[in-house]
C-alpha cells in the first residue's frame, strides 16, 4: 500500500512540473525562474522523503509544532523549509531558528520579533509580506493601502531579507477572475520597487490556480493537494 501512495507522489510531481513549465512557456517566462514549493502540512515524513528523492528540495509547513517534529526526523536531508502559516507572536522564536523563509508576515511587531530572534550564525531569514489581496474582512494579510509603509519598515530590520509579497486570493473557478488578484499583487510589488525596494519574489498560486499565478508573474507557487493528495484533517486542528 505505501508503495502505491509513494508512486503517486512521484507521478504527481512530474505532472505538476510539466504543467508549470507549460504555463511558464505560455507566459514567455523561463520555468527555472519559478520555484515549486511543496506544501507538506498534514503529510508524513515518508511522503516528504519520497518527494525529496525525486528532486523536490523546498517544502512548506503551516503548523510550527508539526513542522519541528518533521524537521527532527528529516535532519539527514538538506531541505529548505518555508513557513506559510499564520505567524503568532509566541511562535516567532521557533520559526526564526528553524526556517529559511517566512511567507506570512503581516505586521511590524512580528517582523521585529523574527529579526531579534534570528540567530546571528544563520543567513538572514527570507521574508514575504502577506497581503489581503481580495479585501476579505476576516482574512489575514496587511491591507493593500498599508503594505508600502510596512514594507519600508521591514526592509530596515537586521537579520531579515525582505524578498517580496505573498497572497492567498479568494478562490474562484473562473480563469479571468483568478488572474485579477495576482495581477494586483504584481502591481503592488512593482510600485514598491519604484519606491526603491528590490523585491524579486511573488509567492502566489496554489493547486487550483497556479497557472494563472504564473501568467501574472509568480516566482514561487505553493502546491499541496496536487502533489500529496487531499488533506484529511482540517486546518487548525494541530
Ligand atoms: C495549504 C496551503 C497551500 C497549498 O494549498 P493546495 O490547494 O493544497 O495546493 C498554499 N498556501 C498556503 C498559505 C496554504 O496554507
Amino acid at each position: 500500500m505505501a508503495r502505491v501512495i509513494m508512486t503517486i507522489i512521484a507521478s504527481n510531481l512530474q505532472v505538476i512540473r510539466s504543467a508549470l513549465a507549460a504555463a511558464a512557456d505560455r507566459a514567455g517566462r523561463r520555468a527555472d525562474d519559478i520555484t515549486l514549493l511543496a506544501v507538506s502540512k498534514t503529510f508524513s515524513t515518508d511522503a516528504i522523503r519520497e518527494a525529496y528523492h525525486v528532486g523536490q528540495k523546498q517544502f512548506a509547513e503551516s503548523y510550527v509544532q508539526e513542522a519541528l517534529e518533521k524537521m527532527s526526523a528529516l535532519t539527514d536531508l538538506p531541505i529548505e523549509w518555508h513557513y506559510i502559516g499564520p505567524v503568532q507572536s509566541n511562535k516567532t522564536q521557533a520559526i526564526a531558528k528553524n526556517f529559511s523563509w517566512v511567507h506570512g508576515v503581516d505586521r511590524l511587531s512580528v517582523a521585529q520579533r523574527l529579526a531579534a530572534q534570528r540567530p546571528a550564525d544563520q543567513p538572514p531569514l527570507q521574508i514575504c509580506l502577506q497581503v489581503n489581496i481580495s479585501n476579505e474582512p476576516s482574512k489575514r494579510g496587511v491591507a493593500q493601502h498599508e503594505v508600502g509603509a510596512l514594507a519600508m519598515q521591514v526592509a530596515k530590520l537586521p537579520r531579515l531579507n525582505l524578498r517580496g509579497l505573498m497572497a492567498v486570493p479568494a478562490p474562484s473557478d473562473d480563469e479571468a477572475a483568478q488572474h485579477r488578484p495576482f495581477a494586483r499583487l504584481r502591481k503592488l510589488r512593482n510600485q514598491l520597487n519604484q519606491q526603491g525596494l528590490q523585491l524579486d519574489t511573488l509567492s502566489m498560486g496554489m493547486s487550483s490556480d497556479f497557472a494563472a499565478a504564473i501568467a501574472e508573474g509568480a516566482t514561487i507557487v505553493r502546491i499541496g493537494t496536487a502533489i500529496f493528495g487531499n488533506r484529511t484533517y482540517q486546518k487548525g486542528t494541530i
